[in-house]
C-alpha cells in the first residue's frame, strides 16, 4: 500500500449556509445528470458528500483522504486502496461487508445498493460502498476545477488542499 501525503478538500465552515449545493452538484456529476435530468427521471442521486447541520453547528461528512487510511486496513479484499495521492474505491469488486463505513471515523463512507445482474443472468439488489474520489473518476486528475462540490459553493466554503 503506497502512503503519502494526499489531497483532500478543506472546508471553512464558517461560511457554510447549509444549503446542501455540494451534496446536490455531487450526485449530479457522479450520476452524469443535469438537474433537469435528474428531476424528471425522479433519479435518487448519491452524494459522496453530506452536510449534517446540528443548531449552530455545521459538519462536513466528506473523506479526509486519509495517508493512514483505517478503511483501507479493514477493507478484506483490496477493494479500498492508495494511490495517486487518494484513497480509490473499487465498487466493482467490494462485497458490501460494510467493514469501511464503522472502521471511518469521520463517517465518509455510504452504503448505496445497486441493481446487478447475477452469474445466472437474474438481477440482484448489491449493497456497496461509496466515498469521494475528489472527482478523479470523472476527471482522470486531481483538481480544483473538476470538483464538482468546490464548484457549487456559493460562498466558497471549498477548497482542495495543496
Ligand atoms: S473513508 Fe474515512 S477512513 Fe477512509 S480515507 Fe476517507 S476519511 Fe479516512
Ligand atoms: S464494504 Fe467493500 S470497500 Fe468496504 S470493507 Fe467491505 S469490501 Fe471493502
Amino acid at each position: 500500500m503506497s502512503k503519502g501525503k494526499n489531497r483532500f478538500i478543506h472546508a471553512d465552515l464558517s461560511r457554510c449556509l447549509s444549503c446542501k449545493s455540494c451534496e446536490l452538484a455531487c450526485g449530479l456529476a457522479h450520476a452524469g445528470y443535469e438537474i433537469e435530468g435528474a428531476a424528471a427521471g425522479q433519479m435518487k442521486l448519491k452524494p459522496r458528500v453530506s452536510v449534517v447541520q446540528q443548531g449552530t453547528t455545521v459538519v462536513l461528512t466528506q473523506c479526509r483522504q486519509c495517508e493512514d487510511a483505517p478503511c483501507v486496513k479493514v477493507c478484506p479484499n483490496g477493494s479500498l486502496y492508495q494511490e495517486e495521492g487518494l484513497v480509490k474505491l473499487n465498487r466493482e469488486t467490494c462485497i458490501g461487508c460494510k467493514l469501511c463505513a464503522r472502521a471511518c471515523p469521520f463517517g465518509s463512507i455510504t452504503m448505496t445498493t445497486e441493481m446487478v445482474e447475477r452469474a445466472d443472468g437474474k438481477k440482484s439488489n448489491r449493497t456497496k460502498a461509496l466515498k469521494c474520489d475528489l472527482c478523479f473518476s470523472r476527471n482522470k486528475e486531481i483538481k480544483a476545477e473538476g470538483c464538482a462540490c468546490i464548484q457549487a459553493c456559493p460562498t466558497k466554503v471549498l477548497s482542495l488542499s495543496l
